[in-house]
């Protein structure tokens, strides 16, 4: 019954990982960790820090940070390459990818079998690989919307058909407009 809960088995996981290396079961570090596995979309330390502040729990920052590390360095979560300032992560687990806008920064999961089995079995000359993310890079369908609605208006003014004051909001802003 246990393993079939996620929540549960990473605590096991995080419970063996203190105990061999002598350090504290801390409330606060069961905390970051249920509020990370309640994140469905990879997240940074902040988003954690927010969500248990949100909730009422009061934990410093600092200490969110530190742990976050810790749940890595144990296994339970993962780092995911998504490029961005902010390190993200997720749950650690393989045969997902990460779908990234470059326009809005919305990541969708997609599950993909293939991709575990492209990396199983692979050897790296003098690197022993831990885990794999695969991140892929491109438009969502909102951003792809609004790319063709600006793109559309903004040939509508070339040809006359619209003034540029009846771009909207939607549109992007020219550089007369942003001076006045
Ligand atoms: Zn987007």
């Amino acid at each position: 019954m246990l393993k079939s809960n996620p929540i549960e088995s990473a605590e096991e996981v995080l419970r063996r990982y203190l105990a061999e290396n002598q350090m504290r079961f801390t409330p606060e570090r069961f905390a970051v960790l249920d509020a990370a596995l309640r994140r469905k979309r990879p997240f940074s330390a902040s988003d954690i820090w927010d969500d248990m502040s949100v909730s009422g729990y009061r934990v410093s920052r600092a200490s969110v940070f530190q742990t976050i590390g810790l749940l890595c360095r144990c296994g339970v979560l993962a780092e995911v390459a998504l490029g961005g300032n902010e390190s993200r992560y997720a749950a650690r687990r393989e045969g997902y990818l990460y779908l990234v806008c470059t326009g809005c920064g919305r990541i969708r999961e997609e599950r993909d079998p293939t991709v575990a089995l492209h990396f199983r079995g692979r050897r790296f000359e003098a690197f022993t690989p831990a885990y794999h993310s695969t991140a892929v890079f491109g438009t969502c369908s909102t951003c792809m919307r609004r790319q063709r609605r600006e793109a559309k208006t903004s040939k509508e003014v070339k040809q006359g058909i619209r003034k540029p004051s009846e771009k909207g909001r939607s549109g992007g802003r020219s550089p007369k407009e942003d001076i006045e």
